[in-house]
């Protein structure tokens, strides 16, 4: 007769040895949390005054806490927020339709600061752009100058914020080397692009971009 186990049989008794061990000290952990929850829920005011008392320990519990789990509570409410908003679409609509109308005058002033501030000036830089049918490829390319194609032939990393900061970092024109004059309509930058790919070809002035380059 053998009396050998196998190692899954093994495992299984250990497991249910220890359950039972510990089946009541869990049942106590659990009972302990319930009564310390409906405590809490007595005794807010108490709570309160220790919060106040001890502000700043407080806030620098919440701060680590909340530096700690930071992720998965950014995970966590953009989640919950996105399958709120699929889940009322109708509801979030009406809301924003009935906020616009009360706030009209509002959101006109906080619109027209908006535009005029940088911020404001990029994004509709950058939403004209992809209008025209300029691309953010992983890399563009990029001339700063025909003259010298030493200086600026080359590779820049990605996205519209790059384009961006060469937009804004570049003074003359490409093709004409004028400085640019953002107070005359004339001289106003303009990206050129190949139309095929959309890729940025250079930086230049309104008039160059017209009609010296097609
Ligand atoms: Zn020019």
């Amino acid at each position: 007769m053998s009396d050998k186990k196998t190692k899954k049989e093994r495992k299984a008794e250990a497991n249910r040895k220890y359950y039972l061990a510990n089946r009541e000290k869990k049942t106590k952990k659990r009972n302990r949390t319930e009564y310390m929850r409906k405590w809490r829920l007595a005794n807010s005011d108490y709570q309160k005054e220790w919060r106040l008392a001890n502000s700043d320990y407080h806030k620098e519990y919440n701060r680590k806490r909340y530096l700690a789990n930071k992720d998965r509570l950014a995970e966590y409410n953009r989640e919950t927020s996105k399958t709120w908003y699929l889940n009322n679409k109708d509801k979030k609509f009406k809301y924003n339709k009935i906020y616009n109308l009360k706030n009209k005058d509002k959101i006109h002033e906080y619109r027209k600061v908006y535009q005029q501030s940088e911020v404001g000036k990029k994004s509709s830089r950058i939403s004209r752009w992809k209008k025209y049918g300029i691309k953010d490829f992983n890399i563009i390319k990029y001339i700063l100058s025909e003259k010298f194609p030493s200086l600026g032939t080359g590779f820049y990393n990605d996205n519209f914020n790059t384009i961006h900061r060469i937009f804004t970092i570049q003074k003359i024109c490409s093709v004409c080397y004028k400085t640019f004059d953002t107070e005359n309509q004339i001289d106003w930058k303009c990206i050129d692009h190949e139309h095929q790919n959309g890729y940025m070809r250079r930086i230049c002035c309104n008039v160059c971009n017209l009609t010296v380059i097609k």
